[in-house]
Parts: structure tokens; sequence; C-alpha cells
């Protein structure tokens, strides 16, 4: 991650960006998320069909991109370790949601059916504010 940081930092410096406002960097962030939505509106792709369609992908990993781009920069000028902070999330998230709760339980023609135990530990961990 160090290596994208630093490229970010190059980038943002070059063009005197080095000095944005994180609330601009959070909106840019939203604002590209919401063209990576606007990709599915009005479909129900599965991920096999996802996959299969090349221009549908292309056009995601340009979305894709501009997400993760803005979230380096916001990570960078905030001084914060993007490597550090994603690990430390993904201990919590893989402790909050364990495998043992939703492994095999995945139902393709039925997307949402396990989504009674995933709002059940969510709800639970809003009521702590984790
Ligand atoms: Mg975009």
């Amino acid at each position: 991650m160090k290596k994208y940081e630093k490229h970010v930092k190059k980038y943002l410096e070059e063009r005197d960006w080095d000095k944005l406002r994180p609330a601009d960097l959070a909106k840019s962030i939203s604002i590209e998320a919401a063209e990576l939505l606007e990709l599915f509106q009005w479909t129900n792709q599965s991920l096999a069909e996802v996959k299969k369609d090349k221009v549908k992908l292309e056009m995601i990993k340009k979305e894709l991109a501009d997400v993760l781009i803005f979230c380096l920069e916001m990570s960078v000028l905030l001084g914060l370790d993007a490597g550090k902070i994603f690990m430390e999330k993904m201990k919590k998230v893989k402790l909050k949601y364990p495998a043992r709760l939703f492994k095999g339980k995945y139902n393709d023609t039925d997307p949402g059916s396990d989504n009674d135990i995933y709002w059940k530990i969510k709800k639970e961990h809003r009521m702590k504010r984790e």
C-alpha cells in the first residue's frame, strides 16, 4: 500500500492539491461510489453475469479506480496508514461477521436469504455504537 500512497502523495503535490479539504474528498468518494452504483441501476445481474459482461467490467474498473484514488488521497492527506487501517477494520469485520454463521448459506437465487443474521448482528453492533 505504501507504494500507492507515495504515488498519490506526489500526484497531489504536483498539482497543489495536497491542501484539499477532507470534506471535499469525502464528497468525491461518495460521488464516485454513486457512479459505480449507477452502473447497476435497473439491473440485477449475478456475479457470473457481470464477470461475463466485458463492457460493464471495463466501466466498473474505471469507477472503482476513482473511488480507490479518492480514498487514498484522503488517507494520505490525513497522514493515515491506509494498509494499517484496512487491516484493523478487516480484523474487526471478521469478528463481527463470523464465517461459521455465513459459510455455505449463500443462495444465488435468493441473495437476501441470509440477511436475517446479518441485520441482527448489525443492529447489535449499532446499539453498542461500533
Ligand atoms: Mg467516475
